[in-house]
């Protein structure tokens, strides 16, 4: 099946640092080049987010089941989210406008209401996890709109939190609830959608490299980028 998204969440993160990164990130991912010092900090953020993950004991991890099959993670998440009870989910997929996230964790209570998490091994709170948070804020709420009954989707919008989950500095966990402000951010994102998918309908840009190549992170693509320099 073809996929029905152009864009997730890592790539919607890495068009606010760079046009050009997208572009390549979706069309010359094996340009791609990670030092090892950031594969071990991918490793210690697994390690960390899984610990929170084992708080949940019942969570039922979607990864496990679907592996690559991306398009089906919504289909199941839906099924699982429209099933009476209280259930955790891992890695459940939400699609809407083009955009697939899979959220860390998805937890179900008993009357409904929903909490997203997303787990950051960080001892602070910075505008790139905003951003993180609210591009999931966006997708989830429209998907959940197709989801849930009409008369209980406002209800439990209402009831429920985006939150941001970080390290406490020893390995234990702080939340912030970012909803309110992802709310806000909710009409800058769909013009920041809209942008990147005419990004990837046109030819590669070209854009000088600067401070966005090293900001928020170290661009993967640094090296691709100072051979065309050359
Ligand atoms: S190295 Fe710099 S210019 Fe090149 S894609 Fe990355 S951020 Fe953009």
């Amino acid at each position: 099946m073809a996929n029905t998204y152009l864009l997730t969440k890592s790539k919607y993160i890495r068009g606010l640092q760079c046009e050009k990164a997208l572009y390549l990130e979706v069309f010359k991912p094996k340009l791609a080049f990670y030092p090892p010092e950031t594969l071990a900090k991918f490793r210690q953020g697994r390690v960390f987010e899984k610990t929170f993950k084992d708080t949940f004991p019942n969570g039922i991890d979607l990864s496990a089941r679907l592996r690559y099959r991306m398009d089906s993670y919504p289909v199941l998440t839906a099924q699982l989210l429209q099933t009476p009870g209280e259930t955790a989910l891992f890695e459940a997929g939400f699609l809407y406008n083009g955009v697939l996230v899979l959220a860390d964790v998805v937890h179900k209570h008993a009357d409904g209401s929903i909490d997203i998490y997303e787990v950051k091994n960080s001892t602070a709170v910075s505008d790139t996890f905003r951003n993180d948070v609210a591009i999931q804020y966006y997708v989830i709420r429209h998907a959940l709109a197709a989801i849930l009954p009409q008369d209980l989707f406002c209800d439990r919008l209402s009831l429920s939190h985006f939150y941001l989950l970080y390290n406490d500095g020893a390995d234990g966990f702080v939340k912030q609830d970012l909803k309110e402000q992802a709310h806000a951010a909710c009409g800058l994102i769909e013009q920041n959608i809209a942008r990147f998918k005419q990004v990837l309908a046109a030819e590669e840009p070209s854009m000088p490299m600067s401070d966005q190549c090293d900001t928020p992170y170290e661009c993967p693509f640094k090296r691709y980028c100072k051979r065309l320099k050359k």
